[in-house]
């Protein structure tokens, strides 16, 4: 495993019921550190972009205005196979198939309201975060809990 960057948004439905903070948490406590954060309404066009790969399904127009129907928090994490972790921690993408002690496991039910996005490649991941953020809002620093990581 290398040092990885992984984008993570907390979807409409998640800002609205109020579980920011509660998955903010799990990244924090698991030992990420978070290095851009920005709350932001994501218009369709930007969302577009962000699920080109899914352009051609049938939940797309849905999937679209769910995700432009309130804020999102946009942030990005980082440390030790953080793609791959991030994918573990959110859960699967149907609710319903989602382990308890996951993030959807735990906080919802439907897929198409299932609460969290994150990448689910490193290749992915850099694409995601070029679309998100510009580089001058990474913020470079080193967390004092580096060294017991
Ligand atoms: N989605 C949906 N119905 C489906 C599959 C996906 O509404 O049958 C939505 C869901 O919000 C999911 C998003 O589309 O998170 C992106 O789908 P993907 O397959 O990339 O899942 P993810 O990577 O989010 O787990
Ligand atoms: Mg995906």
């Amino acid at each position: 495993m290398a040092q990885e960057r992984t984008f993570i948004a907390v979807k409409p439905d998640g800002v609205q019921r109020g579980l920011i903070g509660e998955i903010i948490k799990r990244f924090e406590v698991k030992g990420f550190k978070l290095v851009a954060m920005k709350m932001m309404q994501a218009s369709e066009e930007h969302l577009t972009e962000h699920y080109i790969d899914l352009k051609g399904k049938g939940f797309f127009p849905e999937l679209i205005k769910y995700m432009s129907s309130g804020p999102v928090v946009a942030m990005v994490w980082e440390g030790l196979g953080a793609v791959k972790t991030g994918r573990v921690m959110l859960g699967a993408t149907n609710p319903a198939d989602s382990n308890p002690g996951t993030i959807r496991g735990d906080f919802c039910i439907e897929v198409g309201r299932n609460i969290i996005h994150g990448s689910d490649s490193v290749e992915s991941a850099k694409k995601e975060i070029a679309l998100w953020f510009t580089d001058s809002e990474l913020v470079s620093y080193k967390s004092c809990a580096a060294d017991w990581l």
